[in-house]
């Protein structure tokens, strides 16, 4: 799954994004709220994607490659 904002996009690995227990673990570590736990797990809050501070906590938060955050801009 990959969402897009202006400045910054998020992908989710699809096995990844299905994961409730990781849903919530993003849902915890986001400062900004770009994740939601939905009953079908990870979902990502398209309005606050370019809140994003690229904390990195989200990342570490998930398993290796699980969470990619790109910067769309320079
Ligand atoms: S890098 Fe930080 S602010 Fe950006 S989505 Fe991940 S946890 Fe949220």
């Amino acid at each position: 799954m990959r969402a897009d904002g202006i400045f910054i996009a998020v992908e989710v690995a699809d096995d990844a994004a299905a994961d409730a227990e990781l849903a919530r673990k993003l849902t915890e570590a986001c400062p900004v709220d770009i994740f939601e736990a939905s009953a079908s797990g990870v979902k990502i809050v398209e309005k606050n994607l370019d809140e994003c501070v690229l904390c990195d906590l989200c990342v570490q938060a998930a398993p290796a490659g699980a969470v990619k955050i790109v910067k769309l801009y320079e």
